[in-house]
């Protein structure tokens, strides 16, 4: 932290109180640096506001002071998202005491939830009710829904649900100058002019700052079957996604995608890892079918598609889960792959989308082009694929070749989005731009785009103090 000037300091006591502001000493440190380290900010202070109120006051004295504010949720965004920049001048806004579940309306399933809610307060909440909100990401335990709006979170359950953006209603949000838009609609149907509450899902806090949101809820999951499968190659993947669509009716609500050294990694550097198959298997995909009637059979769905599959030799092995124990222990190899990965030492990250159709042949260019360019390096593409989402990440062959593999992030990052764009995919698939990823935005949208959007800055933060040098270049700092 810098010294905030003492005037600052107390208007800043007098609406957040004593307990809303850390303005020195170690209780800040959290706040400063982002989830991967990549970067080490510095603050005037943090505040932490427990009321809409609060926000807009505190809001209105930042741009009335022209003070940058850097809303903070829970802090694990891989993009650097939530973290001020070395200057001392920026104010870190977090949303953690604003944490109010606000009302749950079972029959018109929407929930009310102010930001600061964690995503597993959300689903608890929702669960309370008898109703199921289906956003899951690894982090749920401490990211915020307030995060997951503003980043326009992804994970596991999209290919059924949609990402954060398909499960808002409504948005109750703090604008640059301190006004609040009031938009807790709970209305499935609304076409009353612009859909205003869109600009602020993905905008990761460069627009105003989000205080509450109206949720949709979804009939609680009452049958569940989930399996382990070995596949030959990424094409056989592909292939058993559109099949198990149609024999399920479309209930696969997960279809991820891990390769035989991901699993490897989880193994080596995760307690109680085990390998569910006797042998190994080059890729793995795990899929989960879910329903709301009790009633459906989904283990019988899953067990005859995937015996049909295996007779045709479209798979190698499959394992579905018997009990729920089994179950998770299937899942936590998925989810423990970026602890293991980071554990295992460096690595190149790249969240990348495809189309679907088109996944199998990227990999096919692009995985020969790491075995040769970066010899210190070994590929682990993983992730939701049912998405056309990849996790494109190269890990250190090991501890030593760390340094030699981050020197040459920017030419594979290069390298892996120039083909991504070449195959009419996205480079930021569902983490965002944040700090990491202001220059390949400005290189890969069009100047139609990146001027509309620059449009839309201007129009709700002429001053540019919303999270400024996160997204978007603006004001003085495009032509720097
Ligand atoms: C183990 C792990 C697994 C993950 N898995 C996934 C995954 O599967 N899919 C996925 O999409 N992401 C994933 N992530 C990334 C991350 O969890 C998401 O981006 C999440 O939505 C960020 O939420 P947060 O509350 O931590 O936000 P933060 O990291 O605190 O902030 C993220 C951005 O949102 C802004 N922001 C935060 N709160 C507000 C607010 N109330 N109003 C306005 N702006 C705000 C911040 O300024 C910042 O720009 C994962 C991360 C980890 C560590």
């Amino acid at each position: 932290l810098t010294a905030a000037a003492p005037d600052l300091r107390a208007q800043l006591r007098a609406i957040v109180g004593e307990a809303g502001l850390l303005a020195e000493g170690a209780a800040a440190v959290p706040y400063l640096t982002d989830h991967r380290r990549l970067y080490q900010g510095r603050a005037l202070a943090v505040v932490l506001p427990a009321s809409v109120t609060e926000v807009a006051a505190v809001l209105r004295l930042c741009a009335a002071a022209r003070i940058a504010v850097v809303p903070h949720g829970g802090n694990t965004s891989y993009c650097g998202g939530a973290t001020p920049d070395a200057s001392g001048q920026q104010l870190v806004l977090a949303l953690a005491r604003l944490n109010r579940l606000r009302s749950i309306d079972a029959v018109n399933d929407c929930l009310i939830a102010e930001a600061g809610c964690t995503l597993a307060q959300i689903q608890a909440a929702a669960q309370s009710a008898g109703r199921f909100f289906p956003l899951s990401l690894g982090s749920q335990g401490s990211c915020q829904i307030g995060g997951n709006l503003a980043t326009n979170a992804g994970g596991t359950s999209v290919l059924r649900y949609g990402m954060m953006r398909d499960l808002v209603l409504g948005l109750e949000v703090v604008l640059a100058d301190g006004r609040v838009l009031e938009g807790l609609s709970g209305l499935r149907k609304d076409n009353t002019g612009y859909d205003v509450k869109s600009l602020f899902i993905g905008a990761e806090g460069t627009l105003g700052v989000i205080t509450a949101a109206s949720l949709k809820l979804f009939p609680e999951v009452r049958a569940r079957a989930t399996a382990l499968v070995a596949v030959a190659d990424v094409p056989a993947a592909v292939a058993l996604l559109a099949h198990l669509k149609t024999a399920s009716s479309e209930r696969v609500s997960s279809f991820e995608l891990m390769p035989r050294l991901a699993l490897e990694l989880t193994l080596r550097h995760i307690d109680g890892a085990r390998d569910p198959f006797g042998h190994p298997h080059p890729w793995y995909v795990l899929c989960e079918l879910t329903s709301a009637r009790a009633a459906d059979a989904l283990d019988v769905i899953l067990e005859e598609a995937l015996g049909g599959a295996l007779e045709h030799g479209q798979i190698e092995d499959a394992l579905i889960s018997t009990s729920e124990r089994e179950r998770q222990a299937f899942w936590r190899l998925r989810e423990n792959i970026p602890a293991a990965q980071s554990r295992a030492g460096a690595s190149l990250k790249h969240d990348i989308s495809l189309p679907v159709s088109r996944l199998a042949e990227f990999l096919a260019r692009a995985a020969p082009w790491i075995e040769t360019a970066v010899p210190e390096g070994r590929l682990i593409a993983y992730g939701h694929v049912g998405d056309g989402n990849l996790h494109f990440n190269v890990s250190a062959r090991s501890a030593g070749e760390d340094a030699a593999l981050l020197g040459r992030a920017e030419s594979v990052r290069r390298w892996v989005h120039d083909l991504v764009c070449e195959f009419g995919g996205s480079f930021s698939a569902e983490h965002g731009i944040g700090q990491l990823k202001v220059a390949e935005l400005e290189r890969y949208a069009t100047p139609v785009e990146l001027a509309v959007m620059r449009s839309i800055k201007a129009a709700l933060d002429p001053h540019g103090i919303m999270n400024p040098g996160k997204v978007l270049r603006f004001g003085a700092a495009e032509n720097p």
